[in-house]
């Protein structure tokens, strides 16, 4: 992998980082809205609630672009975790955080049942 790429995804994940701390900060302001009726509320609350969820992915999302990041400063951003092989490059374009290749990746998913956002980037690679 040449600098450009590292460069590219440092950027492209920084860019993430960004617009992930920008909505998180949107947790204060649902706390404190009000509502009009009864009925307006309940919708709220149920949108609050999936508003949380989605944060809470979020974080962890803010967290893997986190330690991506750290390893690019390393040297040690894409190489897999497990084999240690380079991860496919057409792989970090589609998910740029990615710790695993992708035979690893399979092996991984044939073990642990997934939920959430880590089904959803996953199955973008
Ligand atoms: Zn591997």
């Amino acid at each position: 992998m040449n600098n450009n790429t590292y460069t590219e995804k440092k950027m492209a994940m920084e860019q993430m980082l960004r617009e992930l701390m920008g909505e998180a900060n949107a947790r204060e302001q649902l706390q404190i809205e009000t509502f009009a009726d009864a009925l307006e509320q309940i919708q709220s609350a149920a949108d609050r609630d999936f508003a949380v969820i989605r944060l809470d992915q979020k974080a962890k999302l803010a967290r893997e672009l986190r330690t991506a990041l750290h390893k690019i400063e390393e040297g040690t951003y894409g190489v897999c975790e497990e084999c240690e092989e380079a991860i496919a490059v057409r792989r970090l374009d589609a998910l740029p955080f990615a710790k695993l290749c992708v035979h690893c990746q399979q092996k991984a998913e044939s073990h642990v049942s997934h939920r959430g956002s880590e089904t959803l980037f996953e199955e973008a690679a």
